[in-house]
């Protein structure tokens, strides 16, 4: 059944309201979680109904959508990869206090990032080049593709007044660190880098943004000891996870392709950077629908569209300093609620940890 995303300027607009309350955790396997309920009661979402394996807690235009044992997770229907899976305990589905701090906070409240840089440049990465092709189609090679999508994105950036840097604009091999230190260069700036997919018969888009501290890469075999290793890029966290966001929401609307859901990996030109970044995966060459799309301009300029909307969109979803400095003298903060069995919970917003 087709589910409609919501116009992306509504989707954080309507996610805006929430007023504090009292959170409860409980610790399963040595995690933190805390209910489904108790996210919907902080965020104003009123109706929360249980279907079987699913909790869909909603409110107006607002919904959260989980299921028990899945990493899958939909904020107003558009996909998000969990870090860790929706338990279920004591009959309540819950979620983890990670991916409740570095993913749904954001999200719902991208207004409330502390310290947010508003943004006038936004710094373009075509991915591989020179030698590198990446992978290829009986079309055409992915260091085309994405340069073609830049330059296409560039002008329509540069026509809405930013200021566009680009890691390459030719066909060259530009190294990894280099791409990330060109950003890092770069002040009041967000990265998006470019990219198209390969591997057996998938479709659609996807996006990457940085794992948090402590939770392993979901492109790796499992957890390793460099998950616990602090990156430059997770001083952006809240950043990373709202653009990532606006930026997957744009791609997913405008190229109405599949939504594989927006993910966590640590990829040298998102984990290296000191401004937010996210990485997209505009499709896959090694599927022959894919791969005949990704070979007309046209999807291509559709791509490039969806980037300015993603700049468009995490520009107004973070908003001003000012603006978040009003909203925070509205939201009143309460002492967490201490019950046996739970520990100091995280409240307004919930406090960060590394489990
Ligand atoms: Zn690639």
């Amino acid at each position: 059944m087709a589910r409609t995303i919501l116009s992306f300027i509504a989707f954080f607009a309507l996610l805006a309201v929430s007023h504090a309350s009292d959170w409860v955790l409980y610790s399963v396997g040595g995690r933190d979680y805390i209910s489904m309920g108790n996210v919907a009661d902080f965020y104003g979402l009123k109706k929360v109904q249980r279907e079987g394996n699913e909790v869909i807690a909603s409110s107006n235009s607002r919904s959260l959508r989980a299921a028990a044992g899945s990493v899958e997770f939909f904020i107003n229907n558009l996909k998000f990869i969990l870090s860790y899976p929706i338990v279920e305990h004591n009959g309540q589905l819950c979620i983890s206090r990670m991916d409740l701090v570095k993913l749904v906070e954001p999200v719902m409240r991208p207004s409330r990032i502390k310290n947010s840089v508003p943004i006038d440049t936004v710094v373009l990465d075509a991915g591989h080049g020179g030698h590198d092709s990446g992978a290829t189609s009986i079309y055409g090679a992915e260091k085309n593709y994405t340069l073609d999508t830049v330059l296409r994105a560039k002008e329509l950036l540069r026509a809405a007044g930013y200021k566009v840097i680009l890691t390459r604009s030719t066909d060259d091999f530009i190294p990894l660190d280099d791409r990330a230190a060109i950003a890092s260069a770069q002040k009041s700036a967000i990265f998006i880098s470019i990219h198209f997919n390969h591997g057996g018969m998938g479709t659609g888009v996807e996006s990457y943004t940085l794992a948090p501290c402590g939770v392993p890469s979901m492109m790796a075999d499992g957890p390793a000891v460099s998950d616990f290793r602090e990156c430059r890029g997770n001083s952006r966290d809240q950043e990373n996870m709202a653009l990532a966001t606006a930026s997957h929401a744009a791609l997913v609307m405008k190229t109405r392709m599949a939504d594989r859901g927006l993910k966590r990996a640590r990829f040298v030109v998102i984990r290296d950077i000191t401004i937010p970044g996210v990485l997209i995966e505009g499709g896959f060459l090694s599927n022959p629908t894919d791969a005949k799309l990704i070979a007309t301009s046209l999807y291509r300029q559709t791509l490039a569209s969806s980037v300015l909307q993603a700049v468009e969109n995490y520009r107004k979803a973070v908003g001003t300093q000012s603006a978040a400095v009003a909203e925070t003298k509205k939201q009143p903060t309460k002492k967490p609620t201490q019950k046996s069995g739970s520990k100091p919970a995280p409240i307004d917003p919930p406090s960060s940890e590394t489990n």
